[in-house]
């Protein structure tokens, strides 16, 4: 099924200077971009985002870090596609996670690990609506679709 889903790259990721890369690994598997931008993540939002782990002890040092600076949502759309992003993102703990893997190639940390992306169809439409207006998402074509897919995949 064509799918969306968010994917946040952290602040560690602005700071490394990996938005390039890790924008490349999504494009290059064929995925949409169906909307980006720019945004300072605030306290409140986080809380929401992040309430599974509000019993946990590092609950407040997670926020502080996704709040160190500015970081950058992304929508991507493809078949399939929340699984499709968690597989190239990568287990946790980026260094556990697969070599070939975002989080395997690109970091040593269970916190600093380059992405965040919706594990579920649920979260999926959750978070994008927490973080995308609707005029944000864009439903374009892209021209090379016939060639990412079989016409009967989607
Ligand atoms: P994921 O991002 O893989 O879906 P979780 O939803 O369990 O993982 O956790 C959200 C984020 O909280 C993780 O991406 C990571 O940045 C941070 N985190 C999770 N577990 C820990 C931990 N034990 N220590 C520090 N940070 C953690």
């Amino acid at each position: 099924m064509l799918e969306k889903t968010l994917v946040i790259l952290k602040p560690c990721t602005i700071q490394r200077s990996l938005i390039g890369e890790v924008i490349t690994r999504f494009e290059r598997k064929g995925l949409r971009l169906c909307g980006m931008k720019m945004t300072q993540l605030t306290d409140d939002v986080l809380s929401e985002h992040y309430s599974h782990l509000s019993s946990k002890p590092f609950f407040q040092r997670v926020k502080d870090s996704m709040m160190a600076c500015p970081v950058i949502v992304c929508c991507f759309e493809g078949v399939d596609a929340i699984e499709a992003v968690r597989t190239i993102t990568g287990p946790t703990t980026g260094r556990k996670a697969p070599a070939g893997t975002i989080r395997g190639d690109f970091s040593m940390s269970f916190q600093e690990n380059i992405v965040h992306a919706s594990d579920s169809p649920e979260t999926a439409e959750a978070e994008l609506k927490r973080f995308f207006k609707p005029e944000e998402i864009f439903d374009y074509k892209l021209s090379t679709f016939d060639y990412l897919y079989a016409n009967d995949e989607f």
